[in-house]
């Protein structure tokens, strides 16, 4: 049997950077990941790093985000490509121009420096945009970054300040004593903590469950590709569109990523053989692709795959301590949009997991219990990229 104060479920971005800021504090902390580190969502993203089109309770969270990615890859001692090129989100029609012209009023009125521009001014920031685009709402601050080597640096630096990462082995429930959380049962036998923390994406619920505790997400599927990289075409911004069914960046390495629209997916457990995408949801993801990004008919696919979304009701994610539970804290649900905040979700899960609170942010918005009832109304996930 294994001791730990803090046991982490989960190497994506979630549980790697909580490993990281607990382990920073001296907290002897034991990373459990069953594939590998950024084997799911961390490794399937867009990496999109926005605070525009953000609910609002999740902006406080997203501009402190910002702010720590402007030195994380000095903080990790890593280069995680950090871009901060803005983030243009297009209207296709007129229509779509009254989404993207509400979506700018609603971040101005948060406090989010964002334009909207007319069809001459957005093509200006992205030339290599289709000439018939509406209009666009454009934030300078967003950006975006390389998912794996964030990833892989928050790990490296979890494990220099004495973090154990340890890879293949599966959490198969949480060991309870009375309504107290006490540690994991895993496929390489029990280990003890003080602390728990659920960071297991699109699998969190079903660790929750048993304990009495709903988390209703529904899986969406959503298609991704990439081209080999091209100095024919340059896209500074990250791209998206008012209905959300397609964004795309240029990597530092310069292949272009994008993704399509997702669907529901009820495949229950993803294998290699299931996650990736149809040729239905590639024909259409290609189509949307090509009528934004007309040159982009002219490059290479490198790869393509499918990546799983935790949707939750109300599109936010949970960031709690659950009181019920003592011992046991949840980062799950991040709803498409949980690589940008993943650094202050680190932080957050930290300081639940040791003093209990985060009084820096309000995270009433973020609690399990919000789900008790199942009485939340969903929302549709709109916003990626
Ligand atoms: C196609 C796509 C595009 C996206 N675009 C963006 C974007 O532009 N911007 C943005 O901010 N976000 C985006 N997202 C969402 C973002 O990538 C995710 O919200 C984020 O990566 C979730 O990180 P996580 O650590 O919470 O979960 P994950 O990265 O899914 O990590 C969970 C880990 O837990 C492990 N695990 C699960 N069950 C167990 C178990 N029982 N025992 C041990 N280990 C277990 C899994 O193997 C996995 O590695 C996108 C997602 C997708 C799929």
């Amino acid at each position: 049997m294994a001791v730990a104060d803090v046991i982490v479920i989960g190497g994506g971005i979630t549980g790697c950077a909580t490993a990281y800021e607990l382990s920073k504090r001296g907290v002897q902390v034991t990373l459990l990941e069953r594939e590998h580190i950024h084997a799911m969502g961390s490794g399937w993203t867009l990496a999109g790093v926005r605070q525009s089109g953000r609910h609002s309770a999740e902006l406080p969270l997203a501009r402190e985000a910002i702010r720590r990615w402007e030195t994380l890859g000095e903080e990790l001692d890593a280069d995680v490509d950090y871009r901060q090129r803005g983030n243009l989100r297009l209207a296709l029609d007129e229509q779509e121009v009254a989404t993207i012209r509400r979506v700018v009023e609603q971040g101005n009125a948060a406090g989010v420096e964002m334009v909207y521009l007319d069809s001459t001014a957005a093509r200006e920031i992205a030339p290599v945009i289709t000439d018939s685009v509406a209009g666009a709402s454009f934030c300078p601050t967003d950006g975006h970054a390389d998912n794996l080597k964030t990833v892989q640096a928050y790990a490296h630096a979890a494990q220099r300040h004495g973090a154990a990462i340890i890879t293949g082995v599966e959490v198969l429930h949480l060991a309870t004593l009375g309504d107290r959380v006490t540690g994991v049962v895993t496929t390489d036998g029990t280990y003890n903590a003080d602390v728990v923390i659920v960071a297991a994406g699109v699998y969190s619920p079903q660790l929750l469950a048993p304990l009495g505790l709903p988390l209703p997400i529904e899986i969406v599927h959503c298609p991704v590709a990439q081209t080999i990289p091209t100095d024919s075409f340059r896209l500074d911004p990250v791209l998206g569109v008012a209905s959300g069914g397609f964004a795309a960046r240029q990597t530092a390495g310069s292949g272009i990523r994008f993704i399509g629209a997702s669907i529901p997916w009820g495949e229950g457990h993803h294998t290699p053989g299931n996650v990736g995408m149809t040729v239905q949801q590639m024909n259409n993801m290609v189509r949307n692709a090509l009528a934004i990004l007309p040159g982009l008919g002219a490059l290479r696919i490198e790869r393509t795959w499918g990546g799983l979304i935790d949707s939750t009701p109300d599109v936010i994610p949970v960031l709690d301590a659950v009181t019920s539970h003592p011992g046991l804290v949840v980062g799950a649900g991040f709803s498409g949009h949980g690589f940008g905040i993943g650094p202050i979700s680190g932080e957050i899960l930290a300081n639940l997991a040791t003093i209990g609170s985060d009084d820096r942010f309000d995270l009433s918005p973020f609690g399990l219990d919000r789900f008790a009832h199942d009485s939340i109304a969903r929302t549709q996930l709109e916003m990626l990229g």
